[in-house]
């Protein structure tokens, strides 16, 4: 009976003080938190336990407050069965840096877009183009503009993004186009200090004066012309528009009665004889065009006058110069050429002035730099 008894006390002992437990509130391991913590354990599970944080004591319900990384070391104990527990996590409440790249991101490229994310630690990103998924490691090849799109996210979950919009225009030009271009902004005796001026959104045209039906028709087929190249509309708009859009306000009057109208010059000396005027009335404060005049005469030569609507128009886009020996090109001062079209230098150029990377005060040198992807070797 004796060994019995042994035996029955040995499974009360094994059997019936349960082991500690450790069961914590507010912590979890691996967890970065934006917020302070309350680290909780359950005593009663526990049994005798202490907590340390950092190598320190702490009580429990100990708030944690302050950006770092943190090590709680929890032993718990019971008579003679004791465990120990390490919990590892971090408080960080920055956001992650707004994406950023190696290189901007330009306006304007050839045949494909590379981008290179500068890439922080413990974030990761998300990229579409378009709104579609796309692997940044890749080129883009896709012509047109798109909308590029990157998420940057913390560990912590705080996200910081980052729109862009870009294109991709696989349209060239030769060697002599661009040199045109150059001399008619940089080396025209014309015009004085170079400016790149231009529409950058859609223009009303507005027509005062008597035209007859021949010029109306002329001014309608130019600006259809005009538009295939622009990336902005120039349209005829019948009625007053409200004065805060932008415009060019085209006059069909006798040249004598230009002088009504601003000019202020000679209509005739020796070698001329003014037939039609344009000049830009209003700009904005960036230089963009806001209202522009054109005069057409209507004491001329209807034939004639073709030539001059669109030659006065061809300035009105922003070309505010001649080529004084090229005749091919409606930018040549004198209509004797009888010229209704444009060139195709003459679009070259336009398509040019009105490319996104091509702005007001950028140098010859720079000019060249922005165009080199594009020009035919
Ligand atoms: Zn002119």
């Amino acid at each position: 009976m004796k060994k019995m008894f042994l035996f029955l006390s040995l499974f009360l002992l094994t059997g019936c003080i349960p082991e500690p437990e450790i069961d914590i509130d507010g912590v979890q391991q691996g967890e970065v938190y934006v917020n302070d913590q309350t680290i909780n354990i359950d005593e009663e599970a526990a049994g005798e336990y202490t907590l340390h944080l950092n190598g320190n004591v702490i009580q429990n319900d100990h708030t944690v407050s302050g950006n770092g990384e943190y090590e709680l070391t929890i032993t718990a104990k019971r008579w003679w069965n004791e465990i120990t527990k390490t919990i590892a996590f971090e408080i960080d409440d920055e956001p992650p840096a707004k994406p950023s790249f190696k290189d901007e991101v330009k306006p304007l490229y050839y045949k494909e877009a590379n981008f290179e994310l500068e890439k922080e630690e413990d974030v990761t990103y998300k990229v579409k183009i378009d709104y579609e998924p796309f692997d940044i490691s890749q080129a883009y090849t896709k012509e047109g503009t798109h909308k590029l799109y990157i998420q940057s996210i913390k560990d912590n979950g705080l996200v910081a993004d980052r729109k862009e919009t870009f294109e991709i225009d696989n349209r060239t030009y030769s060697r002599h186009e661009v040199d045109a271009f150059k001399k008619f902004f940089f080396h025209n005796e014309d015009q004085e200090g170079t400016k790149f001026i231009k529409w950058s959104d859609h223009v009303g045209v507005h027509v005062y004066g008597e035209p007859t039906a021949t010029d109306m028709k002329a001014l309608e087929s130019n600006l259809q012309t005009i538009n295939q190249i622009l990336p902005v509309d120039l349209n005829l708009r019948e009625s007053q528009p409200f004065a805060g859009s932008n415009r060019i306000n085209v006059h069909f009057v006798p040249t004598y009665q230009f002088k009504d109208y601003g000019f202020n010059e000679e209509l005739r000396n020796n070698d001329y004889m003014v037939v039609g005027y344009a000049m830009p009335t209003l700009l904005t404060h960036d230089d963009e065009l806001f209202e522009t005049k054109i005069l057409i005469g209507t004491d001329t030569d209807q034939q004639l006058r073709k030539t001059t609507i669109l030659h006065e128009l061809m300035h009105a886009l922003g070309f505010y110069g001649h080529f004084e020996n090229n005749p091919n090109s409606i930018l040549y001062p004198y209509t004797d050429t009888n010229l209704t079209e444009l060139s195709s230098t003459d679009k070259k150029l336009i398509e040019i002035l009105y490319r996104k990377d091509i702005k007001p005060g950028m140098t010859e040198a720079e000019v060249e730099q922005t165009l080199n992807d594009w020009i035919v070797k």
